[in-house]
C-alpha cells in the first residue's frame, strides 16, 4: 500500500509540474501519462547503462546514460517552458532511437534484435499523444532503420564480445520485473486521473443542475411578487389585466362566457378618518379573505386599486355570478372585525361579459354597476 501510494504521490506531483492549469482534463492526462513515462524511462536507462559500464561493457552502458542525460534535458526543458509539441516530439525521437542504438553497441541484429521491439513502442506512442498520420510516420522510419540495421548487421556482429549468461538472465527478470511495476504504476494513474475527471465533472453537473432549479424558484418567486398585491397576497392590477385578457381571448376563441364582479367597501373615507390608515388596511385585508372563502377557487379575484376589487368568474353566467356577489355582500355585512363596534359593508357591480366587448369596455361596464349600486344606497348588487 505505502510503495504504491507513495508512488502514486510521486506521479501526481510530476503531473501537476507537467500540465497547464488550463489545460482539459483529456490534454492534463496525455501530457502527465508522457511525462511519467518520460521519467521512468529515464531513471531506468541510468540503472541500465550503469550495469553496462559496471559489466565492463562502457560502450553498451554509454548509451542508456547518453539517452538518461539527454531524456532529463528534454523533461527539464519542457517544465521550463511548457512547449509540449517539442517535448513530445523529442521523447518519441529518444524511445524510438534507444532500442535501435542499444541494438547496434550490443553487437547486432542478430544477438539483441529483442531489445528493438521497443522501438515498436513510438508509433503507438504518436497514436496516443498525437494521430493516426503522426503514427504512420513513426512506423516508416522504424521500417527504414530495421533495414538500415539488416544492412550493417553483419559488420557489427565481428565486433561482439558475448556478455555473461548470468547477467544476461539476471538483464531479462529485472527488465521483466521493473517494466511491470513501471506500467502497473502508470496504469493505475491513468485510471485514477480519468476517475477523478468523471468525479469532477459529476460534481459540476450537480453544482449546474442545483443552480439551474435555484434560477427557476427564483424566477417563479419574481414572477409570483411581481403579479401579487403586497397587502392583501391576492392578484395586482398587472396580474388583472392579463387574466382579463387571457379570458377575453379564450371566450373569442371557444366561446367561453365568464362574469366580472366589481367590488368597493362603503364609506371606506369614513373607517380610515375614524380608526386610522392601519386600521383601514386591516379592513381592506378583512375584505379580500371574504373574498377568497366566498368564491370557487377556479375564480380569480385581484384588487383593482384602494378598496376596490374584481372578480372574474370563468364560464359563469351573469345571474349566477349575481348570487355570488351576494354571498359574499352578506358575508362581510356579517363579519365581526376586532375593534370595529359595527360592521363594514360592500356594493357590488356584476356584468356578463359579451363576445365584443374589449378590456376596457367591461371595466366601464362594471364600474358603472358598481356606482349604481352605491347610487341605490350601498351595501347591494346591481347588474348592468
Ligand atoms: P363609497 O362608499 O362611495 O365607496 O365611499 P368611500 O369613502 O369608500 O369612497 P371611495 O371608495 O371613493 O374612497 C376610497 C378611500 O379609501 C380613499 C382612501 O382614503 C382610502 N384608501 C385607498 N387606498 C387605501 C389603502 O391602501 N389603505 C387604506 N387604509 N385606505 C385606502
Ligand atoms: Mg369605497
Ligand atoms: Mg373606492
Amino acid at each position: 500500500m505505502s510503495f504504491f501510494h507513495s508512488g502514486y504521490e510521486w506521479l501526481s506531483r510530476m503531473a501537476a509540474r507537467a500540465t497547464h492549469a488550463n489545460d482539459s482534463a483529456e490534454e492534463k492526462t496525455r501530457k502527465s501519462v508522457l511525462t511519467i513515462v518520460a521519467v521512468i524511462i529515464a531513471v531506468l536507462a541510468v540503472f541500465w547503462g550503469s550495469a553496462y559500464v559496471w559489466l565492463g561493457k562502457p560502450l553498451s552502458g554509454a548509451i542508456p546514460l547518453a539517452y538518461a542525460i539527454i531524456s532529463f534535458v528534454s523533461i527539464g526543458y519542457y517544465f521550463f517552458t511548457k512547449r509540449f509539441a517539442f517535448f513530445r516530439f523529442s521523447q518519441l525521437l529518444l524511445i524510438f532511437l534507444l532500442p535501435f542504438f542499444l541494438m547496434w553497441s550490443l553487437g547486432g541484429f542478430a544477438h539483441s534484435s529483442v531489445v528493438m521491439v521497443w522501438a515498436f513502442f513510438t508509433p503507438l506512442a504518436a497514436m496516443m499523444f498525437a494521430d493516426v498520420a503522426h503514427a504512420a510516420k513513426w512506423l516508416v522510419a522504424f521500417v527504414f532503420f530495421t533495414i538500415l540495421s539488416a544492412v550493417i548487421d553483419p559488420n557489427l556482429a565481428k565486433a561482439i564480445i558475448p556478455m555473461n549468461e548470468t547477467a544476461i538472465r539476471v538483464f531479462f527478470v529485472l527488465n521483466i520485473g521493473v517494466g511491470f511495476a513501471a506500467i502497473f504504476l502508470v496504469l493505475n494513474f491513468f485510471v485514477r486521473q480519468r476517475e477523478q475527471a468523471h468525479q469532477a465533472a459529476l460534481l459540476t453537473k450537480d453544482d449546474l443542475e442545483r443552480s439551474n432549479r435555484q434560477l427557476q424558484e427564483n424566477e417563479a418567486t419574481i414572477r409570483q411578487l411581481m403579479l401579487t398585491d403586497d397587502l392583501t397576497g391576492v392578484a395586482n392590477r398587472r396580474h388583472l389585466d392579463e387574466r382579463l385578457q387571457f379570458e377575453l381571448e379564450r371566450m373569442q376563441r371557444y366561446g367561453r362566457g365568464f362574469s366580472v364582479i366589481m367590488a368597493d367597501l362603503d364609506h371606506f373615507k369614513q373607517v380610515n378618518d375614524t380608526y386610522g390608515h392601519i386600521k383601514g388596511d386591516e379592513v381592506i385585508v378583512t375584505f379580500a379573505d371574504v373574498l377568497k372563502s366566498e368564491l370557487r377557487s377556479a375564480d380569480f379575484v385581484a384588487r383593482f386599486g384602494g378598496e376596490e376589487f374584481i372578480v372574474i368568474l370563468p364560464e359563469t353566467a351573469e345571474t349566477a355570478a349575481q348570487l355570488l356577489a351576494d354571498r359574499v355582500r352578506a358575508s362581510m355585512q356579517a363579519k365581526k372585525i376586532k375593534g370595529f363596534p359595527h360592521s363594514v359593508t360592500a356594493s357590488f357591480g356584476v356584468t356578463g361579459v359579451k363576445k365584443e366587448d374589449s378590456l376596457e369596455g367591461v371595466v366601464q361596464r362594471v364600474d358603472r354597476a358598481l356606482y349604481q349600486a352605491k347610487e341605490s344606497g350601498r351595501n347591494q348588487v346591481v347588474v348592468v
